[in-house]
């Protein structure tokens, strides 16, 4: 688990500054969303948090360690992304080892936590299927498993259940939410969706045209528009 800090964080795309002087502490085992509309900066900041992208100015700490120039194997983050990313010819149980098996884990200990994850995501009936046998929603969740499975100090969700259909994303808000609990991992979630941001997170910074415009619970955001 891990506070995360981002400290007058700039980032520009040429001359073009898409974050400006962003300032965010995420508590240790929160749920913070970062919400606001598409090209607000959402996806960039979430990019530097994870080591994607290149910060122009400014500092992002876990705890009081300054991650700017760690590669993003060495930060310890598992990400989310809206498109899951399943690799098509690998089974689900091998979709969710994959990132053990990058790492030497040993065979006792995948089978012990692709299990895990499976049973809690409620998916361990489908361990031999592969991508194309399964519903939107349990590929949303092979996706999580994947990254539970690392054991990460850091989730980073980027807009991950936007493409579902209404009644399978109400679903899979309790599911996500009730997971990052379970696990008490500090958890980054970036949504447009205002109803995803209030009915999940423990705090939301409102980003606008690359500034923070508001943070708060969702009662100070939701209560002072
Ligand atoms: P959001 O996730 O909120 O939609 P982004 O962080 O993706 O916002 O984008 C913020 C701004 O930066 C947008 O104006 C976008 O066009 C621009 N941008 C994002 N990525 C790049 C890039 N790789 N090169 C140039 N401009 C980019
Ligand atoms: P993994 O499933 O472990 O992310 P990949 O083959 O996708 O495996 O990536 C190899 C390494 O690069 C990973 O260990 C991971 O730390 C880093 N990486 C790649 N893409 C991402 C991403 N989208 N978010 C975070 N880290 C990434």
């Amino acid at each position: 688990m891990a506070t995360v800090t981002i400290r007058n964080v700039w980032k520009y795309y040429g001359e073009t500054p898409a974050v400006k002087d962003l300032n965010i502490t995420c508590p240790d085992g929160s749920f913070v969303s970062i919400l606001g509309p598409s090209g607000c900066g959402k996806s960039s900041t979430m990019r530097m948090i994870a080591g994607l992208e290149h910060i122009s100015s400014g500092d992002i700490l876990f705890d009081d360690v300054r991650v700017n120039d760690l590669a993003p194997k060495d930060r310890d983050v598992a990400m989310v992304f809206e498109n899951y990313a399943l690799y098509p010819h690998k089974s689900v149980y091998e979709n969710i080892a994959n990132p053990l098996r990058l790492r030497d884990v040993k065979e006792a200990t995948i089978k012990e936590r692709v299990e895990g994850a499976a049973k809690l995501l409620e998916i361990g009936h489908l361990l031999g299927r592969r991508p194309h046998e399964l519903s939107g929603g349990q590929k949303q969740r092979v996706a999580i498993g994947r990254a539970i499975v690392r054991e990460p100090k850091l989730f980073l969700f980027d807009e991950p259940i936007a493409h579902l259909d209404a009644k399978l994303r109400a679903h899979m808000r309790g599911e996500i939410k009730h997971l990052q609990r379970t696990l008490g991992t500090t958890m980054v979630y970036v949504t447009h969706d205002q109803l995803e941001a209030l009915s999940m997170a423990d705090y939301i910074a409102v980003m606008h045209d690359g500034e923070l415009q508001q943070w708060g619970t969702p009662s100070e955001i939701f209560n002072n528009p």
